[in-house]
């Protein structure tokens, strides 16, 4: 017992020897105050109206130049002035351009009247790099399954409160996404976040994702390119989108 306890004992000594750098630390490599620290850029924060200066406008109305359907060809759903709206049938659109770590902005509404239930309510969705759910619905005194209903992280997590606003109300995500890192050989070396205000509510808190979404069974990962486009799904809703913007985000 003991030939075997005290190699463990001793394991356990070199552990606690080994020095932890928290992660706060690992960026502190400038004296306090160094005035000769590279400033943040300046960047003049935006309104619903106007996106930030380096914002990348994926939509502002009416050009839907910036999407495309994901089956192909150019985007098929209905633009109206400074908004547009998914046409059923047509497929899910997708961003023309890929991107990987951002600040993304989108404002959404779904159909008034309010049809259906539960999942069949105003359902669409925000893919991060096509792979990553964050969930559209109607939840605005409508019930579902939590990790389904409305900025859920769908099959993964239910937004921390329900921010919904009714039907026909625009309502807003803005989402902090890091996608996942892979070695070469293809091995997750760490998995994707989130960190999403549901009009303007913290619902999910630098969330650790399981893998891309899936659908009944649990999320796994597969390695994939750094950047890859968004996709919005079209789930036979006529769900409304607006004012999207995004600010890529350098490699922390
Ligand atoms: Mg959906």
């Amino acid at each position: 017992m003991h030939g075997l306890r005290r190699p463990l004992q001793n394991l356990a000594l070199l552990l606690m020897l080994i020095p932890i750098r928290p992660r706060a630390l690992e960026g502190q490599q400038w004296p306090v105050h160094d005035t000769a620290r590279p400033a943040p850029p300046a960047v003049e924060p935006g309104t619903v109206q106007q996106p930030p200066s380096d914002a990348i406008v994926l939509f502002a109305g009416p050009d839907l130049s910036q999407w495309k359907m994901k089956s192909g060809g150019p985007a098929a759903w209905k633009v109206d002035g400074d908004y547009f709206e998914i046409v059923p049938g047509t497929g899910d659109m997708v961003s023309a351009r890929g991107f990987g770590d951002c600040q993304l902005h989108l404002e959404w509404a779904t159909p008034l009247p309010a049809r259906g239930e539960g999942q069949d309510r105003g359902n669409s969705g925000i893919f991060l790099m096509g792979l990553y759910e964050v969930q559209i619905l109607d939840s605005y005194r409508s019930r579902t399954y939590a990790d389904g209903q409305a900025a859920a992280l769908y099959g993964q997590f239910p937004p921390l409160v329900n921010a919904s606003r009714p039907p026909g109300a625009w309502q807003s995500f803005d989402i902090v996404f890091r996608r996942p890192r892979f070695s070469a050989d293809g091995k997750l070396q760490r998995p994707a976040r989130m960190t999403i205000f549901h009009n303007g509510v913290l619902v999910h808190d630098n969330v650790e994702l399981t893998g891309a979404t899936a659908h009944k069974v649990r999320a796994t990962y597969q390695a994939h390119p750094d950047r890859l486009p968004l996709l919005l799904q079209d789930h036979g809703h006529p769900v409304r989108f607006r004012n999207i913007w995004l600010r890529e985000l350098p490699s922390p």
